[in-house]
């Protein structure tokens, strides 16, 4: 499942309101007003991370979702590297990758989105580093944490783009340009990569 299709609220007025959907963007803890387990309308902001019933007496707590994204690299030292297909940032440059399920591991959630999003078949993975972001998904600010990972590709690996990937490109990483990433995390990442690699 890709960072789109993970998040499924089925927001039928903000997918519709379009101009507005961007001015009404927030935190989650702003939007949802009653108690996801009484229904209560007695549903308090609480502190920076929860809201608290006061009917039934439960707090949610808004924590940031997990994500990956990976680094795959092949052995003439090209990237590859991926177009969104979907919004946010539709049309920018990306890293395979995505949100991890319910019962995964960060590991085995990057190999699956790697495998959904261009077809390779990844066996091992190794972990970089993190960077927090925010996720703007119908009419919504969620919170994420992005895992980045590095895996190595044979030269000769077939990639198709699927799922909200449009396009997979290898690019060597002195043509790797940080600005053509459209989300924070990602750009956040490629440079202390890129950084880390020069
Ligand atoms: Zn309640």
């Amino acid at each position: 499942m890709s960072r789109t299709a993970a998040i499924c609220h089925s927001s039928h007025s903000a997918q519709t309101s379009g101009i507005r959907k961007e001015k009404e963007m927030n935190h989650p803890l702003e939007v949802f007003k009653y108690c996801p387990k009484c229904g209560s309308e007695n549903f308090e902001i609480h502190n920076a991370l929860s809201r608290h019933c006061y009917d039934c007496g439960f707090t949610y707590y808004q924590n940031p979702r997990a994500s990956t994204a990976a680094f795959i690299l092949n052995s003439r030292g090209e990237l590859l590297v991926v177009r969104r297909a979907k919004e946010p940032a539709i049309g920018t440059l990306d890293l395979p990758g995505g949100f991890v399920d319910n019962e995964e591991t960060a590991e085995q959630g990057i190999i699956r989105e790697i495998r959904e999003e261009t077809g390779l078949d990844i066996k091992e993975v190794s972990y970089l580093f993190s960077f927090p972001n925010i996720y703007r998904y119908s009419g919504m600010d969620i919170h994420t944490l992005d895992m980045f990972f590095v895996c190595h590709a044979d030269d000769d690996a077939v990639v198709n783009a699927a799922d909200d990937v449009a396009e997979c490109m290898w690019i060597p990483l002195r043509k790797v340009y940080v600005e053509r990433f459209g989300l924070r995390s990602i750009r956040q990442a490629v440079h202390t990569f890129l950084q880390r690699k020069s």
